[in-house]
């Protein structure tokens, strides 16, 4: 079904450079036995291991590479809230979908957080997140949702600043106005990922690494293969997202894996990081191809951005990243950059994750369209749901229909690159 595929370690990312503890599991050799086998070892396929093992689920996870190799590692490490848009929902299926939606959103951040304090994780966790408007438009939209959300009783502190009480939070001259939210944060993403995994294998699960599936068969007798063993299960879980490609053709075509980039700056003097970042929030803006930012648990500028739909890398990362930081923050001019990276998100047509099952016995979620910190939570809950019997959430997501692209991915891109092209224009005119 698939070509073979080589295992690699972990891209030299800042996250990589700081894992506390980074996992060394053995790779697969011969022949298994398990409940349910996992593909892929990033959020979501460790958190449904996890989900399934806290029920007594013998789970076999097999990752081609390392536990967070793909984009759970290498992330903003943003923890925000929200699922889907819930007005989206609500005209394909109605306002009861609408509303368990708008749970699902609210509950992905608090499986993160309990999970954290539950395994005693060491993730650098912190509250304070704030979305910025650079047009008059956004703060508009950012009143909007501020309203919205009071009207719904969200449970967090959220806060509406204009731009001068925006200093407080962001030393930049950029921004017209910002919504704070105090139950959102961030996080070193590969130490939670690690730490979940390490929590699964405490309870019984067993994890396998530098095992790519080249071979996956549906059907009676379900299994799934490496190049130097098998392991068969009664149910499959592939997620793979944006890095499964050629192993399950039947879902490579539902998505485009899309690139985005990050750089860390050298250790700031503490002075500096009070200036730029006095609160130490997260900070996105809010266009489609956004740039988003925070502080790193040792004082570093975190800076992403740049999210390219071409499936091209960049050239010089920094040198496509460092204008756009500049701009908003003219004091990190002469920062010195000790990290660049990027990563694969998978991006759905409509923006809504995927769910669904492929000859009874196998399931899958992906297309997360780069939030997915703490959705691929939530996917991982309602997989181990829906293993375990019923599932209202996946029943409901498994309804939609999403378009696929023709041609399927390898001839997307392009077409792709022109329809986000039509939305930054928008934004520009
Ligand atoms: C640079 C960047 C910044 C981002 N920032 C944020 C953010 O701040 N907040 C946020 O909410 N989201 C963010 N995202 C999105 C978020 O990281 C993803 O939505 C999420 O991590 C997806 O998790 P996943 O487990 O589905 O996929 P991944 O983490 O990509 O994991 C898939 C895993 O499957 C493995 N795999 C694939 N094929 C096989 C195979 N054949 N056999 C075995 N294993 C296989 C891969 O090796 C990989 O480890 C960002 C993404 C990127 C790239």
């Amino acid at each position: 079904m698939g070509g073979p595929l080589i295992a690699s370690e972990h891209t030299a990312s800042y996250y990589a450079a700081t894992a506390n503890n980074l996992t060394r599991y053995p790779s697969l050799q011969g022949e298994h036995r398990a409940d349910v086998v996992v593909v892929g070892g990033g959020f979501t396929g460790v958190s449904a291991m996890l989900h399934l093992a806290e029920r007594g689920y013998d789970v076999v996870l097999l990752e081609a590479n390392r536990i967070g190799w793909g984009a759970s590692g290498r992330n903003g490490g943003q923890l925000i809230d929200g699922f889907v848009n819930s007005d989206r929902i609500e005209k394909r299926l109605g306002p009861d979908a609408a509303r368990i939606t708008y749970q699902m959103g609210i509950d992905c951040r608090q499986i993160v957080v309990d999970r954290i304090s539950k395994y005693a994780i060491d993730c650098d966790l912190k509250f304070g997140y704030a979305e910025l408007a650079l047009r008059e438009s956004e703060v508009r939209d950012l009143n909007t949702w501020f309203e919205e959300k009071e009207r719904a009783n969200y449970p967090h502190e959220m806060r509406l600043l204009n731009r001068e009480e925006l200093r407080s939070v962001v030393g930049s001259d950029s921004y017209l106005a910002g919504l704070v939210n105090m139950g959102n944060g961030h996080l070193h993403p590969l130490n939670l990922c690690a730490g979940e995994a390490r929590a699964a294998a405490s309870l019984g699960a067993t994890v396998f690494e530098q095992s790519p599936v080249v071979n996956i068969h549906h059907g009676q007798k379900p299994r799934v293969e490496t190049a130097s063993g098998m392991v068969h299960a009664s149910k499959i879980i592939l997620a793979g997202n944006a890095y499964l490609g050629r192993t399950e053709p039947k879902l490579a075509w539902k998505i485009i894996p899309a690139g985005s980039y990050m750089l860390a700056t050298e250790v700031l003097p503490t002075e500096l990081q009070k200036e730029l970042l006095p609160t130490d929030m997260a900070c996105i803006d809010l266009r489609s191809a956004l740039d988003y930012f925070r502080l790193s648990a040792d004082g570093r500028m975190l800076w992403g951005g740049m999210c390219n739909y071409s499936g091209r890398v960049p050239r010089s990362i920094e040198g496509s990243l460092r204008p756009s930081m500049q701009k908003v923050f003219p004091q990190l001019q002469d920062a010195r950059a000790d990290f660049t990276w990027g990563g694969n998100i998978a991006i759905s047509l409509n923006r809504i994750p995927q769910f669904g099952r492929i000859e009874g016995n196998t399931y899958f979620v992906q297309g997360y369209s780069g939030h997915g910190l703490a959705p691929t939570h939530m996917a991982g809950k309602v997989l181990a749901d829906i293993v375990a019997g019923e599932s209202e959430q996946f029943e409901l997501f498994s309804k939609i229909h999403h378009w696929g692209l023709p041609g399927g991915k390898w001839f997307a891109n392009p077409a792709l690159a022109l329809g986000m092209l039509y939305y930054r224009l928008k934004e520009m005119l």
